[in-house]
């Protein structure tokens, strides 16, 4: 609840205040909002009212970061402990000639459990704009400090990102192990901050979309089922609540991509006999030949004389065509196969998808072949609502993948209305790089970020 603390003849102060539930170990900010809801008068224009939204979840969760990090760090006691802080962060760039800087932090010694507390000072030019300043703030901060609040059911489709990183995944164990001198600062963050509040953990590249018609049944779809499959099963199925898979999707047969698909029993109805529903499982004729090869027993369809039955996944394997002339349905959604070079000796598939929101989810290219471009790109007219597109090392280039500026380039290139980069390595820190790519957004009119695992996009397909 934002509440007023006090207040001199230019200003007042105003005090947040959240805590760290330790169950689901993510912060909540308790906040509540105050009546007047037009933040176009006087000074709370659209404008203000984004730029406060952002400034403050970007506060708020760096705070949150950096004491539940000191707090793992010291492990003193258990998460249930106490630590009461107390943050003063003055004239929170509410107003142009506002000082944005902390003033002060202040720990208590005593632990009991962890809260938050921000303050700030508003200094309203009258009392009408002080209402519209303290409605902005109310109005601003989500529960949950920015992410999205599992416990409410999701009524609407989502996009929601299993995992965004490489295929040896982030932390890269050999930083771990054998850490360098000064060590990697992205993967040892590893060590003490939780993986479900570490955008720098990254999983296998995997996205699973929500997809909800209006008032209909939500179906689940599953693109790429990598060697971290299970981890994000346990991870984040649970925290977004996703109950089962509907369908499955392979960009390509690649280690990262299909490694996990034996643990798909584990999101199957459970029968000794194998005897349910198979799901249904979309994949082009290579990666078929492939699979057959590394996974016999799931591509089998019948038992040889003598054999026992075991246990294993139910799969019902649909051939699909490296053509974007060639869509299919899956549970019910439309999707385009995206044909791109993964390697010049290799064709991998993106996926495009959304009547209202024209997606294009590409996981692993290092080329764009003409027909495939086309199909995406603004200046033929097909202009993307939102592309996910790869991005290995932040800098260099690489054979099989795109690495930044060629991932940029091709952005600047295909003009989508938004971007979010996936399949990074250890060398991207997400808060260091989306700085930059804040700055880059701005430069060329087009909002790209990195995507992080768990990060649930609300969409409108
Ligand atoms: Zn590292
Ligand atoms: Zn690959």
């Amino acid at each position: 609840m934002v509440r007023k603390i006090g207040s001199k003849n230019n200003g007042c102060t105003f005090q947040l205040k959240g805590w760290y539930d330790a169950t689901h170990k993510v912060w909540r900010l308790n906040t509540t909002s105050i009546a007047s809801r037009d933040f176009s008068r006087d000074l709370c224009t659209t404008a203000d009212h984004c730029f406060l939204y952002w400034r403050l979840c970007a506060l708020t969760r760096r705070l949150a970061d950096y004491f539940a990090t000191a707090y793992h760090q010291k492990r003193q006691g258990s998460l249930y402990g106490w630590a009461y802080t107390t943050i003063i962060a003055r004239s929170l760039c509410l107003f142009p000639d506002g000082d944005s800087k902390l003033s002060h932090v202040q720990r208590s010694p005593s632990y009991r459990s962890l809260a938050l507390c921000v303050s700030f000072w508003i200094t309203p030019k009258s009392q009408q704009q002080q209402a519209a300043c303290m409605d902005a703030v109310g109005n601003a901060i989500p529960e949950n400090n920015g992410y999205s609040n599992s416990d409410e059911p999701h009524s609407s489709s989502a996009l929601i990102f299993l995992g965004t990183g490489c295929s040896s995944a982030v932390p890269n164990a050999i930083c771990l192990i054998k850490p360098s001198d000064p060590p990697c600062q992205v993967c040892v963050q590893s060590l003490s901050v939780p993986p479900e509040r570490n955008p720098n953990y990254r999983c296998n590249t995997s996205l699973l979309i929500d997809c909800c018609p209006s008032g209909g049944e939500h179906k689940y779809i599953l693109i790429d089922v990598g060697k971290t499959f299970r981890e994000q099963v346990l991870r984040w199925f649970t925290y977004h609540k996703i109950p089962h898979v509907d369908s499955i999707v392979l960009t390509h047969e690649h280690a990262d991509a299909v490694l996990g698909l034996d643990d798909i029993r584990a999101v199957q109805p459970f029968s000794p006999t194998n005897d349910i529903e198979p799901t249904p499982i979309f994949l082009n004729q290579h990666a078929m030949e492939s699979l057959k090869v590394k996974f016999p027993y799931l591509v089998q369809k019948k038992l040889k004389a003598g054999q026992e039955v075991r246990r294993v996944a139910q799969l019902d394997w649909k051939i699909i065509e490296n053509d974007c002339k060639s869509s299919f349905v899956a549970s019910g959604l439309e999707i385009v196969p995206l044909p791109v070079m993964h390697g010049e000796d290799y064709v991998c598939l993106g996926f495009s998808f959304g009547k209202n929101t024209k997606v294009a989810y590409i996981s692993d290219i290092s080329r764009f072949i003409e027909e495939t471009e086309l199909y995406i790109s603004k200046r033929e007219g097909h202009q993307l609502d939102l592309l996910i597109l790869d991005t290995l090392y932040r800098n260099n280039s690489h054979n099989t993948h795109f690495c930044f500026p060629q991932t940029l380039e091709a952005i600047k290139r295909l003009q989508p209305k938004r971007a979010y980069l996936i399949g990074m390595t250890h060398e991207f820190d997400h808060h260091r790089d989306n700085e930059f790519l804040k700055d880059w957004s701005k430069r060329e009119g087009i909002p790209v970020q990195l995507a992080h695992d768990g990060l649930r996009i609300p969409i409108h397909l």
